[in-house]
């Protein structure tokens, strides 16, 4: 995948800073490589995905727990993980493909063995993906401790406290959201592919005969959460991981992917991890992690099927999808649900009081979203600042309602309006803004 020279994905990043979903971290410095911040608009539009999927793991079920792990773990989580040994040989990367070779088991002067690119090898160098730090005052290898670069961990090693707190059987999941970081040889394409992202993770613990069975049921559970996110369906697609994409602690993964501007790539993986991950804590933290099945009197260490998607990478995802350029705007056709502002208001001037009636809906519909009050400029152009910034609805004071008390109301897809009386304003735009 080489960092595109696509037009979209430029002026989709032009549109981001503008409006303030995302900026360069540190950018009066020059910017720090691959990090970003999220301005007004991206955080409110993360903290959707991040509840939709919360309450599509927790809320909507009765089988999964949440949790929320430390950044920093003990250094023996990451030998166990496999993340130390895994990674401290000489690494070479495709830029293309991204896969990661051991340097002395590839050829370099042939072309990549998994994509077949030429010339497409960076450097060999001592690389090990996890961060490092010290914890305490004395910077020594006793002390280092890594930043963990997945959240799924924190998950296993709590795996015996959650099942005891909760009264959990099996089958039951445990789903946490939060930061990792990698340090990522070739970071790029944006928001896509960076050294501190956020994961939304959820490992689901089951007997190992019915593995296939779960991996199936969330294979398929995972790809119908994006029509939530209004997300065009023609856009996704499986990868089954071939015998040499799989890792060492996968018995089965299928990524979903989605049709970038720079190619199909992956934004989220479902795994079969086996008892691998429980079974390495058993034996390197000495306790013992097996499940005992009190109806059958059976021992056993449960297999693990994972769902795990970047936060970042599908809020990016969400906005090329609806990044859309029609003959006099630019539109994001975000779903309702995502949008970060869901109803800006206007007076269509200020005065003969449109500017109190239109303050009195803004305020009558904070508390239950995100509104926005905007009396700056031409009206077309307030429209044209809330279609770029995703609003679905915009609602219009103007001297009709000082006589009729109705408003116009405005639909960013497909630019109709309508005239809908004051008092019923909030019930329409609750049915409307209701999540599918
Ligand atoms: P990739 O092949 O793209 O590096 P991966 O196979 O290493 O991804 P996983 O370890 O399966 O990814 O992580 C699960 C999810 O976390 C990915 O599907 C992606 O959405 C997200 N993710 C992983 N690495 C990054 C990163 N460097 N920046 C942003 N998101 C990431």
């Amino acid at each position: 995948m080489a960092v595109t020279q696509d037009k979209t994905m430029e002026k989709l990043i032009s549109l981001t800073k503008r409006r303030g979903y995302i900026f360069q971290s540190s950018e009066i410095y020059g910017g720090i490589n691959s990090c970003y911040d999220y301005g007004p608009l991206g955080i409110e539009m993360k903290k959707n995905i991040k509840e939709l999927w919360w309450k599509s793991m927790i809320y909507e079920r009765d089988d999964i727990e949440g949790i929320d792990a430390s950044i920093l773990m003990h250094p023996r989580v990451w030998e166990a993980s496999g993340h130390v040994e895994g990674f401290t040989d000489p690494m070479i990367d495709c830029k293309q493909c991204k896969t990661r070779f051991r340097a002395d088991q590839v050829d370099t002067s042939k072309p990549c063995p998994v994509c077949g690119s030429k010339n497409s090898f960076t450097e060999a160098r001592l690389f090990n993906l996890m961060f490092k730090t010290f914890m305490g005052p004395v910077e020594d290898s006793a002390s280092i401790v890594y930043l963990r670069p997945e959240t799924a961990q924190g998950i296993y090693v709590n795996f015996q406290n959650v099942k005891e707190a909760a009264r959990r059987k099996l089958p039951f999941g445990i789903a946490q959201i939060g930061k990792a970081f990698r340090n990522e040889i070739t970071p790029g394409n944006f928001t896509f592919r960076t050294r501190e992202f956020e994961q939304m993770e959820m490992q689901y613990f089951v007997r190992p005969e019915e593995d296939e069975k779960w991996f199936e049921y969330w294979k398929e559970k995972r790809m119908s959460w994006y029509q939530r996110l209004g997300m065009r369906q023609e856009k996704l697609r499986f990868h089954e991981h071939g015998p040499n994409e799989l890792a060492h602690y996968a018995k089965k993964a299928f990524d979903i992917e989605y049709q970038f501007p720079f190619g199909w790539n992956e934004i989220e993986g479902i795994h079969n991890r086996t008892d691998f991950d429980l079974g390495r804590h058993k034996e390197y933290s000495g306790k013992d992690l097996q499940y005992f099945d009190d109806q059958t009197k059976e021992r056993f260490i449960p297999y693990i099927i994972e769902t795990s998607i970047g936060c970042d990478r599908v809020l990016l995802t969400c906005l090329i999808d609806a990044y859309t350029e029609e003959e006099e705007r630019v539109v994001l056709k975000l779903a309702p649900a995502i949008a970060p502002i869901k109803v800006a208001v206007f007076p269509l001037v200020k005065r003969d009081g449109m500017d109190k009636i239109a303050m009195e809906i803004t305020n009558n519909l904070r508390g239950d979203y995100r509104v926005f009050y905007d009396e700056a400029g031409s009206v077309g152009r307030r429209y044209r600042r809330q279609d770029e910034a995703g609003t679905p609805f915009c609602v219009t004071v103007d001297s009709d309602t000082l006589n009729d008390k109705t408003v116009t109301v405005r639909n960013r897809d497909s630019m109709e309006q309508v005239r809908i009386k004051i008092d019923e304003l909030k019930k329409f735009l609750a049915e409307k803004l209701k999540p599918r």
